[in-house]
């Protein structure tokens, strides 16, 4: 049967470039980089070429790359940290973020007793800067928490903009950056932001790795407590195939950015064509112009149809989603759209479908007939 993925927010599929570095580390390379015999210097050169090659993609500098296990462990780590150790009082953040930060946020308030404030959501899923920048004019000590893109509905948050809003205010900013790390340029020289996160399965690269900008001289301190690597700052032995499978995987994204971007974005109007034809009703979920790798719309269907759609899509081997990962397969609606949408549409059928340049229009069209057979 002929397979369409369609689910690339969830996770992509490796480049093969990625899978053969990460082969040759794991047969060849297989020194501990803190050791100080030769297998471990080796080791420790893969490591710091790695981290010098993911810092220059962002224009950041190497010690402020630090590696974790993935983007929830990073966005924990440094949430956790500004409360703990940089004595913030106040987290500003919003609804409809990854559960990665929503849960952190909600977890930290009842353990530290901090004020958090909920930035509003307009209708069309972006953040209101207006609303940001009023809940700002507290004097409190504040870290503002926002996503660049949204991994539900696509909607993009101008990095900059909130920055330069922050500094301001002397607001320190973090941002969930899991959706957007490769597959847009981001130049830390430019935005002024203290944190952000990446997770390689987003971008081609393996899973169980990710890593986080810490920009220099932020105070933050580790959550684990171990060896003295990373700086001390996440101890564990590292994952020295996982982190050059995610350097590379990163370097071929940024390599490559500008004519997969196209041709993402030529498959995500021809799938907005294809439904505009066949399922005139539907609706976009999120702004007009979202993300080019995320579409999420309501279909014109009985509400009966809402639960049945990704099981009948997956028999004929398509995969997309309702909504996050975590969420596909649970009963629980979207966080996300609720935020957003009516009752009435909520009921609905909505449906996330995330781009890969691994996708071609067969498979666009393979998802059109599986939708037009409900
Ligand atoms: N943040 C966002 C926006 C995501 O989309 C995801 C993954 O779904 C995560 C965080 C979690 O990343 P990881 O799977 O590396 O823990």
């Amino acid at each position: 049967m002929k397979k369409a993925y369609l689910d690339n927010a969830s996770t992509t599929q490796l480049r093969p470039e990625v899978v053969q570095e990460m082969t040759k580390i794991l047969s060849e390379d297989y020194g501990n980089p803190s050791s100080t015999h030769s297998f471990g210097r080796h080791a420790k050169s893969i490591l710091e070429l790695s981290r010098k090659s993911i810092a220059k993609q962002l224009n950041a500098s190497a010690q402020e790359i630090i590696f974790t296990s993935c983007g929830t462990e990073a966005n924990n780590w440094i949430l956790r940290s500004a409360v703990k150790d940089l004595k913030v009082k106040r987290i500003i953040t919003s609804k409809i973020e990854h559960h990665a930060v929503l849960y952190t946020v909600q977890s930290l308030q009842q353990e530290f007793d901090i004020q958090v404030d909920y930035v509003a959501v307009k209708p069309n899923g972006e953040i209101d800067i207006t609303d940001l920048v009023n809940l700002l004019s507290q004097e409190t000590k504040t870290l503002v928490s926002l996503m660049h893109v949204n991994n539900e509905i696509g909607t993009v948050l101008d990095l900059e903009k909130v920055g330069r809003i922050c500094e301001q205010h002397y607001a320190l900013f973090h941002s969930d950056t899991v959706q957007s790390i490769g597959k847009t340029e981001i130049d830390l020289q430019i935005i002024p932001v203290d944190f952000i996160v990446a997770s390689a399965h987003k971008f081609h690269g393996p899973k169980g790795v990710g890593f986080a900008f810490i920009k220099k001289n932020s105070g933050l301190q580790p959550i684990f407590h171990g060896g003295e690597q990373e700086k001390g700052l996440r101890p564990g032995t590292e994952s020295v195939h996982q982190i050059a499978g995610m350097a590379k995987a990163l370097e071929l994204s940024y390599a490559n950015l500008k004519q997969e971007r196209n041709d993402i974005l030529g498959l995500k109007n021809y799938l907005v064509s294809q439904l505009v034809f066949e399922f005139p009703a539907f609706k976009i979920n999120g702004s007009q112009d979202g993300f080019y790798t995320i579409l999420n719309v309501i279909l014109p269907f009985e509400e009966e149809k809402a639960v049945m759609i990704l099981f009948h899509l997956d028999m004929k081997g398509i995969a997309v989603s309702r909504g996050s990962a975590c969420q596909s397969g649970s009963v629980k609606g979207s966080h996300v759209l609720a935020e957003m949408l009516s009752n009435e549409n909520l009921k609905k059928p909505s449906l996330r479908i995330s781009f890969s340049h691994y996708n071609t229009k067969e498979d666009i069209d393979l998802l059109i007939n599986g939708l037009k057979g409900m």
